[in-house]
């Protein structure tokens, strides 16, 4: 068990005015103590839109017949990454929807070619995969891994066809944590049904994984899935979610 001083409640969650500006402004200095004044500059690279997984809350799920998919080219992608990209990009993120194809042929040679040609660090976020390529990507000279967990509620997280079973994410999430990857994770605010427990369960689990980062997405409808006609998360409670993350793990 991780040592957390702080447990967020819902109250502190659904701080608004003054008590909201304290909140942010606890959370701000706690992050600024630890990590200063640096800032990383970390571009996002979508190589894949096709995904063999069919969650409610995404556009890219495999019944969207609407969305036109596209894998990038290797030559095409590395070019522009080695020779075109701005100065100020410390690091890229190589990201896809669920499709092993892509992690093969084009994101493992992509990052040996970044690796060799530039000093970028690289992280990844392709879903779940298994053992053998979590190793390949590692060789290749990735270091963080980005899987969110998305859902910290068992059900909802079944009832939202959330990647495979809850169980196998926080078992991959464990995996890649004890297999040489820095892992970073991160959950959903303002999902449909999302009531006060499922939404507290998420801060339980964060506190509970062995990440080394933890983000938080508020939920935004997708045309072309089961929630489009659902709202979209409160900006409050997804602000106040990320300062309340930065209090309880300041690491
Ligand atoms: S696995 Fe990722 S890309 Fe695929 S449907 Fe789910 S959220 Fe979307």
């Amino acid at each position: 068990m991780i040592h957390q001083s702080f447990v967020p409640d819902i109250q502190t969650l659904n701080v608004q005015g003054e008590d909201q500006i304290r909140l942010h402004e606890r959370a701000a200095n706690v992050a600024a103590e630890r990590f200063g004044r640096q800032v990383f500059l970390r571009a996002v690279v979508e190589i894949s839109n096709f995904c063999r997984e069919n969650c409610a809350y995404c556009g890219m799920r495999r019944d969207n017949r609407a969305l036109a998919r596209f894998r990038a080219k290797f030559e095409q992608i590395a070019e522009l990454l080695i020779h075109h990209r701005p100065a100020s990009i410390t690091d890229v993120n190589i990201q896809a929807g669920e499709d092993p194809v892509a992690v093969r042929e084009i994101v493992i040679p992509l990052i040996k070619a970044l690796r060799r040609e530039t000093p970028l660090g690289v992280s990844v976020c392709l879903g779940t995969l298994n053992p053998v390529l979590y190793a390949e990507l590692l060789e290749a000279g990735a270091s963080i891994y980005i899987i969110k967990f998305e859902i910290g509620d068992p059900t909802q997280y079944r009832e939202m066809f959330a990647p495979g079973t809850y169980l196998e994410r926080l078992e991959n999430i464990r995996h890649l944590a004890a297999n040489g990857w820095k892992v970073s994770s991160g959950f959903i605010v303002g999902l449909p049904e999302q009531n006060e427990s499922r939404l507290l369960a998420n801060f339980k689990l964060a506190g509970e994984l062995p990440l080394d980062g933890c983000s938080v997405s508020p939920f935004i409808p997708g045309d072309e899935t089961p929630l489009s006609n659902d709202p979209i998360a409160n900006i409050n409670l997804t602000l106040n979610s990320m300062a309340a993350l930065r209090l309880m793990r300041p690491d």
